[in-house]
């Protein structure tokens, strides 16, 4: 059985059952080799996720990795390298802050079934393809919000509900504490997956951190097998209720991020 999905009312059909299963076959060797839960399941569902990302991916500019296995590991092992840490395990509600094509939180719904997932991204055309990946796998843990994380961040229905909030590749990390750090409850925590540039960024984040009620703890490596890659998963304590300046407007955030000295 092909797979198919439509957008703007074009019909596309993505990769015929035999590729899907070299596709299973190569994801589910992945995730064994990265020592993650490589249920036969899991890898089916991520091949029709990865299929559908290389046949929308023209229109929608939704990654520049190309070669599937480089997509695997830079998508896929990437994503679910939070769950060696032990930070999401008695995390049940979650959300992923600008989430893109699904990193890393989609990913992490279609392996942990049991808990529930917001994926919330400023791009109407990203949620549309979230939503046929999650109507082709069966994915039904998940609920997409279009909305700016300013905007989420202030409504009653998100504010600091979440157990853990999860962002990758979306801002500087003084930025990315005050779109994030609103969703978590006290108590609760936000992950930032970050790169090399961390180290840049390192204390101003801490200062926002601390601004918005917070702590910065240590980060935690996150190899991938095979991969020289500086992937780490920055955790941060959320200790009180956000204080009510913050979120400030949207755009506010990024135009003028809290800074030392520049408060
Ligand atoms: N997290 C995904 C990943 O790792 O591949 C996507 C990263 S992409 C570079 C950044 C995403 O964040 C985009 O989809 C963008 O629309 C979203 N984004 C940036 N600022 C945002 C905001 N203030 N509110 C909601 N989404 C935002």
């Amino acid at each position: 059985m092909n797979h198919h999905s439509s957008i703007c009312g074009m019909e596309i059909q993505s990769v015929p059952e035999s590729d899907q299963k070299e596709l299973a076959q190569l994801i589910h060797n992945r995730l064994l080799l990265n020592q993650l839960p490589a249920d036969p399941g899991l890898s089916s569902r991520l091949a029709i996720y990865l299929s559908l990302l290389d046949t929308w991916n023209s229109r929608l500019d939704l990654t520049a990795v190309l070669d599937p296995e480089e997509a695997v590991d830079r998508h896929f092992i990437d994503s679910l390298s939070v769950l060696s840490t032990g930070l999401t395990d008695h995390a049940i509600r979650i959300a992923d802050i600008g989430t893109g094509a699904g990193f890393p939180g989609l990913v992490l719904a279609m392996a942990c079934p049991e808990k529930q997932f917001t994926l919330l991204d400023a791009q109407q055309k990203r949620l549309a393809f979230l939503k046929t990946v999650c109507d082709a796998t069966n994915t039904r843990n998940v609920t997409l919000l279009h909305l700016r994380a300013e905007d989420g961040g202030r409504s009653p229905e998100l504010r600091d509900t979440f157990d853990l909030a999860v962002a990758r590749a979306v801002a500087p990390l003084n930025v990315l504490c005050e779109l994030v750090l609103p969703f978590v409850k006290p108590g609760g925590f936000m992950i930032a997956w970050k790169g090399p540039a961390l180290s840049q960024e390192y204390e101003d984040g801490v200062y926002a951190a601390e601004k918005l009620g917070a702590q910065v703890k240590d980060a935690l490596p996150c190899p991938v097998a095979g991969r020289d890659w500086d992937h780490r998963l920055l955790p941060i304590h959320k200790l009180r209720s956000t204080p009510s300046a913050y979120p400030r407007r949207s755009g506010l955030p990024k135009v003028s991020p809290l800074r030392q000295n520049h408060p």
